[in-house]
């Protein structure tokens, strides 16, 4: 279940590199160099870090390997949306996906290979759990989508989403370093506030992230709005109650410039009522938040319907005027790139696959 031993140079910070380049004899500037290679100029090898000399270059490619996730196929949605399919060093595989909007763009990216939360509306969680990842592999899904697409958060704004596979409140060590190296300005340098960590609501976990200096927005998988039907559609919660979040949310130290978003999976006649707008608007009263509302993306196995637009539209009317509510537009559900569709799927129609 651990990930490997990982003495792979992404999702080292600048401390172990330096202990590293230390344990090497080489002179401590080369740590330096050796991040800012992977991190911000994204090069991809440690052969490729072109102000080291050839002779550490081999060694470190040799001895360590930079560890960054290889695209193993890529399925291209009409919309312009692109969902990876990336291996490990391990050989395993998770999916992380590539979203272009107007002004920027989105990477929804993973944070465990399957997931142990057992939604009954989501197809990762048919997979059980394999493992965690380690830092640098979340990490390195960044850096693999960013080199194959040409990106530099530099130039133009990058979101991270960790909404990919995986619940990132059960894998927090390494959410954080992979954060801590994401957001840093001489790393691959995304702003805090542009990452988003979503979380089936693991309550004794919100608070501890809340007290890392440096960490993602919050995002939690509301989904329904009283106890047993949450139960219902995402069983864990039955340990992690309503109340319990609830409270989570109002103790979470959120900073000036931020709010939390709750997200709504609608599901026909499940949870999508008016009266259960109505119950969500109160279960959020008094929290600086916006929702989310998401109609279900279908899939083979899933027991649920997705409700006609009308009814998303209704649901919406309710909650907007008092608390922000947008509803999220399905990006890339023609190759089952959206939420909850991701599940490793392997096939698609020719046309939309491009080998690596
Ligand atoms: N485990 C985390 C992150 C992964 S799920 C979490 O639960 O938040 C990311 C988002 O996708 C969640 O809000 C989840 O409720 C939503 N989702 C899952 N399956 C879905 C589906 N089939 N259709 C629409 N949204 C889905």
């Amino acid at each position: 279940m651990e990930a490997p031993a990982h003495t792979h140079l992404v999702g080292q910070d600048l401390d172990e590199l330096s202990d590293l380049i230390r344990s090497l004899g080489e002179a401590p500037y080369r740590a330096r160099q050796i991040y800012q290679g992977l991190y911000r100029d994204q090069v991809g090898t440690a052969s490729a870090i072109s102000t080291l000399p050839l002779s550490l270059r081999e060694a470190l490619e040799r001895d360590h390997g930079s560890g960054q996730p290889a695209v193993h196929s890529r399925f291209m949605s009409t919309d312009g949306t692109v969902r990876y399919l990336l291996r490990l060093a391990d050989e395993r595989t998770v999916e992380a996906v590539f979203i272009p909007e107007a002004d920027r763009d989105t990477l929804c990216i993973s944070s465990q290979v399957g997931c142990a939360v057992d939604c009954k509306f989501c197809l990762t969680a048919l997979m059980g759990l394999e493992r965690n990842l380690t830092a640098g592999e979340i990490v390195g899904q960044v850096l693999a989508i960013s080199m194959d697409q040409g990106l530099d958060a530099r130039k133009r704004p990058i979101n991270i989403v960790m909404m990919g596979m995986g619940e990132p409140l059960l894998n927090l060590g390494s959410v954080m370093k992979a954060t801590r190296l994401l957001a840093d300005p001489d790393g691959v340098g995304i702003p805090q506030r542009r990452i988003t960590v979503s979380t089936a609501g693991i309550v004794p976990k919100i608070a501890e992230f809340g007290s890392h200096p440096v960490r993602g927005k919050l995002a939690i998988s509301l989904n329904a709005s009283n106890q047993q039907q949450r139960t219902e559609i995402m069983p864990v919660t039955a340990k992690y109650r309503l109340e319990d979040l609830l409270q989570a949310c109002h103790e979470y130290p959120l900073r000036p410039w931020e709010k939390l978003t709750f997200e709504y999976v609608l599901l026909r006649d499940v949870n999508d009522s008016d009266d259960d707008a109505r119950r969500v608007l109160s279960l959020v009263a008094g929290l600086k938040c916006s929702v989310n509302l998401i109609a279900l993306n279908p899939g083979e196995g899933i027991p649920y319907e997705t409700p006609e637009d009308r009814r998303v539209r209704a649901f919406r009317a309710i909650l907007h005027p008092r608390v922000p509510c947008f509803v999220r537009r399905p990006r890339g559900r023609d190759i089952f790139a959206a939420c909850g569709q991701l599940r490793r799927t392997s096939e698609a129609a020719p046309d939309q696959t491009s080998p690596a």
